[in-house]
C-alpha cells in the first residue's frame, strides 16, 4: 500500500462542501431566499415568533389544545408570552418512548431603551439605552438603527413598533468622534471605545416654539410620538423597545456564497429548525422544536429555557397520553441548535485551526462549550456524539467539529446545559458565523443548508 492510500484510509480532514458537492450550491441558494426573508421580518424575538406562526399556520399547524387528542402527523404549536414558541409534529411512536427536541434561540444582541429614556441636552434629544447581550459597543456607533418593540398604552392597546425598516422611514443612530479630535479617545481600550453610557441614540433636534418652556426639543419629540402612537413620556415605562441595525439581509461576495445580516446568531438555526419541523410529515418520535428567548443574557426568565416552560410543555404532552413524564424524559434526546465561531483568517490567533469550523465545510457539531477548563460547559458524551454523527453521515450531511475559540482565549455557552440539566442527552449543532454578535454577521449558504439537512435527518431517524 502506498503512503497516500494509507493516509486516505487512516487520516481525516473535513471536505469543502462546494468542492465535494457543487450541486448543493443552487439548493442552498434557494433555501436561503426564505431565510433572508425570515431575517427581515424577524428582528426581535417577538417578531420571530410572529413570523414563525405565519409560516406554521400556512403549513397547517394549529394552536395546541392540551385537552385534545392528536394522531401521528398532527401539527401544533404553543406560544409562550409572545417571545418563545414550542412546535410539535406527533410521531408514530407514543410520546412515552421519548421525544426529539431541537432548540434554537431568537433573541440577539441589541440596544434596549431604559425605562425613562428620553432626554434633551444642548438642544439635541436622545434615548438612553442599556445594551442586551454580549456586544462590542464600538460597533454600534454610526450605523443606522431601527426602532422595534411594543408599548402597552394606558387604554390597554398594544402598539407595535418597527420604525426604520420601510422605505421613507427615518432611522436613528449613536454618534462617535471624528478622527481629528479623537486623540484622547484613541487611548482608551477597545472595549471602552464607546462606553455603555455613551450608547445614546439621536432622536431629534427641532424645538417646539414657545419661549416660556424648558426642553423645547424634547417637547417636540413628545408631541410627534403622541401624534404617531398616542403615547406620553410615562408610557415608556410600559414598553419594551429595542434598537437594532436598520439594514436588510444581503448576499455577500461576488459569488453570493454568503449571507450578511443582523441577528443570524441564532435566527439562522431557528429558521433551519423551523423548516425541518414544518417539512417532517410522519416522524417516528414526537418533535418539539423550541425557538426560545433570553439565551444571550443567560436563558433566565420565563421565556428562556432555564425556566420550566419547556419541561411543563413536555409534561402536558405526557399527560395527554397518560404517560409519566419521567419515562418521556428518559427516552428523549436533543439538539441545541446554535451557531459557533467560524475560523477567521484575519484573526487566526484566537482559534485552534485543527478544532475550528470553516465556512462552507458544513454544519458544526460542538461537543462542548464553556470557558477556561470547560467551566460552565455542556460536554456531550462520546455515545451521543456517535449517535448524532451517524445520523448526519447516513443522510449525507456535510458536518465538521468546532469549539468556541482556542483554550483560555474566551468561550461561551448555549441552551445545551439547561437541557442537559433536565437529564436529556444534548449536543450543540449549528452554523459557523464570522463577526458574531456584530451588527452584520456573516454565514455561508452551504452551511445553512447542511444544518437544515442535519435537523431534518434528526427528526426522521427511527
Ligand atoms: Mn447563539
Ligand atoms: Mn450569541
Amino acid at each position: 500500500m502506498t503512503g497516500k492510500e494509507l493516509q486516505k484510509q487512516l487520516a481525516w480532514k473535513f471536505p469543502n462542501a462546494a468542492e465535494e458537492k457543487p450541486e448543493q450550491i443552487p439548493l442552498a441558494e434557494e433555501f436561503c431566499r426564505g431565510y433572508k426573508d425570515f431575517l427581515d421580518h424577524g428582528k426581535t424575538e417577538r417578531e420571530c415568533v410572529s413570523a414563525a406562526v405565519d409560516l406554521l399556520e400556512k403549513a397547517g399547524y394549529h394552536e395546541i389544545d392540551f385537552a385534545g387528542t392528536y394522531a401521528p402527523g398532527d401539527k401544533v404549536y404553543k406560544v409562550n408570552r409572545g417571545k418563545s414558541i414550542l412546535i410539535t409534529t406527533f410521531g408514530w411512536q407514543p410520546v412515552k418512548k421519548g421525544i426529539r427536541i431541537n432548540g434554537a434561540h431568537i433573541d440577539s444582541p441589541r440596544l434596549d431603551l431604559k425605562p425613562n429614556p428620553l432626554y434633551e441636552k444642548e438642544e439635541m434629544v436622545y434615548f438612553k439605552t442599556h445594551y442586551y447581550g454580549g456586544l462590542r459597543k464600538y460597533q454600534w456607533a454610526t450605523i443606522p438603527l431601527a426602532m422595534h418593540g411594543v408599548i402597552i398604552r394606558k387604554d390597554g392597546e398594544k402598539i407595535e413598533l418597527d420604525l426604520g425598516e420601510h422605505p421613507g422611514d427615518p432611522v436613528f443612530c449613536v454618534t462617535d468622534l471624528l478622527p481629528h479630535l479623537s486623540a484622547e479617545q484613541n487611548e482608551r481600550k477597545l472595549k471602552e471605545g464607546i462606553k455603555g453610557e455613551e450608547l445614546n441614540i439621536v432622536t431629534g433636534s427641532i424645538p417646539y416654539v414657545d419661549a416660556e418652556i424648558k426642553e423645547p426639543v424634547k417637547l417636540k419629540i413628545l408631541e410627534l410620538l403622541h401624534e404617531r402612537y398616542g403615547i406620553t413620556e410615562r408610557d415608556f415605562m410600559r414598553a419594551e423597545i429595542e434598537f437594532v441595525p436598520a439594514c436588510k439581509a444581503s448576499d455577500v461576495g461576488f459569488d453570493r456564497s454568503m449571507v450578511g445580516a443582523y441577528g443570524q446568531d441564532d435566527r439562522v438555526c431557528a429558521y433551519a429548525a423551523l423548516m425541518a419541523e414544518i417539512e417532517c410529515q410522519l416522524p417516528p418520535y414526537t418533535t418539539v422544536t423550541v425557538l426560545t428567548d433570553k439565551e444571550e443574557i443567560g436563558s433566565q426568565g420565563n421565556t428562556g429555557v432555564d425556566s420550566n416552560y419547556l419541561y411543563d410543555y413536555i409534561g402536558y404532552l405526557a399527560d395527554m397520553e397518560g404517560a409519566d413524564i419521567k419515562d418521556v424524559i428518559a427516552g428523549t434526546c436533543c439538539l441545541s441548535a446554535d451557531v459557533n465561531v467560524a475560523y477567521d483568517p484575519t484573526f487566526a490567533q484566537v482559534s485552534d485551526p485543527r478544532n475550528s469550523c470553516y465556512m462552507n465545510h458544513g454544519c458544526v457539531l460542538t461537543k462542548y462549550t464553556g470557558s477556561r477548563g470547560k467551566s460552565g460547559a455542556s460536554d456531550a458524551s462520546a455515545e451521543y456524539m456517535a449517535k448524532v454523527i451517524d445520523i448526519m453521515e447516513e443522510a449525507g450531511v456535510f458536518w465538521q467539529i468546532g469549539e468556541i475559540g482556542a483554550v483560555d482565549v474566551g468561550g461561551g455557552g448555549t441552551i445545551a446545559k439547561f437541557i442537559a440539566n433536565l437529564n436529556i442527552d444534548v449536543v450543540d449543532l449549528g452554523v459557523p458565523v464570522l463577526s458574531m454578535h456584530s451588527p452584520f454577521e456573516l454565514t455561508a449558504k452551504l452551511d445553512i443548508y447542511n444544518t437544515y439537512k442535519a435537523f431534518a435527518a434528526f427528526y426522521g431517524k427511527e
